[in-house]
């Protein structure tokens, strides 16, 4: 059997594929720069388990109080090598990335402080956080005060108004790296680098936090290397590796680290309590395969865009541009191309592929939201995945795979399904 005989029997058509070959002739040398990207960070992550001492113990369970678990205090000493930083939390009790998120805050915010975000309106499951939209414990409830700076139009940052909303209550700085459910651009470290520079070049003690949602391993530094002193994701996303099956990583300053122990266990406890329950052997591994795992996720992305645009898509980023994070935005025009989009993905799944995804409520999000993930751990968004709210411009966010061959195929399947429903027409390969 060739190629395009696998394809075919994977439900893509001979003109589909002939167009996607064509797209990826012109992305070997990006694509080479990807892989020599996953090298250096391998090298990171393989220094830092040898440098913790990793051995066979570390992969032992523990119960109860947890007390004296190896393999979970060096997991973290690993985690605060890799991101260069004094300490790290990276517990299976950290449910997702908003838990982590709001332990880091919560723990970081007192009573009569005040929260900035100067990149506009942060992810939608933290404004309830927040309080932006009113919730029972919400950071609002306990007296804690949001101020935002938007961005400017061009997606750069709005330094005047930054400077003029840093004031004596100003005690945290929140940064998101990746856009989210936005369309707008996502940032470099070197960026976040900048505006953490000018933010502490105002207000000196100000604690800066960046949400890494999306970020890990698509950059040679973390934004904990360019004066973060809190830098936060899920282990269900990139650093995870597609093998841990829950958790939140939280690495930093040890003083900042410190509080979101005592936040997340209690005062006086902190990080000396905590089981492990026997997963560790997943965190350990999919840390040490999050590398090639993003590169293959990253490599899908830009073949989405490249696929995409040629056809008259507006994608964010674009085809031809740097990538800072592994999502890519399509913006398919209607819920028609979302739920098409969205169709092909799913069909294309080692799991549940015999589903077809339907817009639903989500708790934390305001719109409906439709969500295509056939994946081995339930709402993992490093496996192949796409999703998006159901409101202009009708985006759909596109992320993960755990291998660049499936990427591929996932995207060439919701090609096939938009071609098939008549909303988008290849054209034909000379
Ligand atoms: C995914 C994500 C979150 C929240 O993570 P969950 O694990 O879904 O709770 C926060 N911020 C950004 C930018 C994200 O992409």
């Amino acid at each position: 059997m060739n190629l395009l005989q696998t394809y075919e029997a994977n439900g893509v058509s001979c003109p589909v594929y002939e167009y996607g070959e064509s797209v990826l002739d012109a992305l070997r040398d990006r694509f080479d720069a990807i892989d020599r990207m996953a090298e250096l960070n391998q090298g990171k992550v393989i220094r830092a388990m040898q440098d913790a001492r990793v051995d066979a113990a570390c992969f032992a369970a523990t119960t109860g109080y947890g007390y004296d678990d190896v393999g979970r205090d060096r997991l973290e000493e690993v985690y605060a090598s890799v991101f260069g930083t004094e300490a790290a939390l990276v517990r299976p009790q950290i449910t997702c990335g908003t838990h982590a998120l709001t332990v880091a805050l919560s723990a970081n915010l007192l009573p009569g402080d005040e929260l900035l975000s100067p990149v506009g309106l942060p992810y939608d499951t933290l404004q309830e956080v927040i309080g932006i939209r009113p919730s029972p414990c919400s950071l609002a409830e306990y007296g804690v005060r949001y101020r935002q700076v938007d961005l400017l139009p061009d997606g750069g940052f709005d330094y005047p108004a930054i400077r003029a909303a840093i004031h004596e209550k100003t005690k945290l700085i929140t940064i998101q790296r990746s856009k989210g459910y936005a369309t707008r651009p996502s940032f470099s470290v070197a960026q976040i680098g900048e505006l953490i520079s000018f933010c502490k070049g105002v207000k000196p003690d100000v604690l800066v936090m960046v949400d890494n949602c999306y970020g890990e391993f698509v950059e040679e530094l973390e934004p904990s290397q360019v004066g973060a002193d809190l830098c936060i994701g899920s282990l269900i996303k990139n650093p995870g590796g597609g093998l841990a099956p829950i958790g939140g990583y939280i690495v930093g300053t040890k003083a900042c680290v410190e509080r979101c122990a005592y936040r997340l266990s209690a005062p006086g406890l902190g990080q000396e309590v905590g089981a492990n329950l026997g997963i560790l052997p997943s965190f350990y591994q999919g840390l040490f395969l999050a590398p090639t795992v993003v590169a293959g996720a990253l490599k899908g992305a830009i073949f989405a865009a490249c696929l995409y645009e040629r056809l008259g898509f507006r994608v964010v980023p674009g085809g031809a541009e740097e990538r800072h994070d592994i999502i890519q935005a399509v913006e398919l025009g209607s819920e028609a191309g979302m739920r098409a989009f969205c169709k092909g993905i799913q069909a294309a799944a080692p799991v549940d592929s015999y589903v077809e995804p339907i817009p639903w409520a989500m708790p934390g999000y305001d719109d409906e939201v439709i969500m295509a993930a056939g994946a081995f751990v339930q709402g993992s968004s490093i496996e192949l995945s796409a999703d998006g709210p159901i409101r202009p411009p009708y985006a759909v966010y596109f992320q993960g795979g755990l291998t660049w061959y499936h990427a591929k195929l996932g995207i060439l399947r919701s090609l096939q399904s938009m071609v098939d429903a008549g909303l988008t027409e290849v054209p034909t390969v000379v």
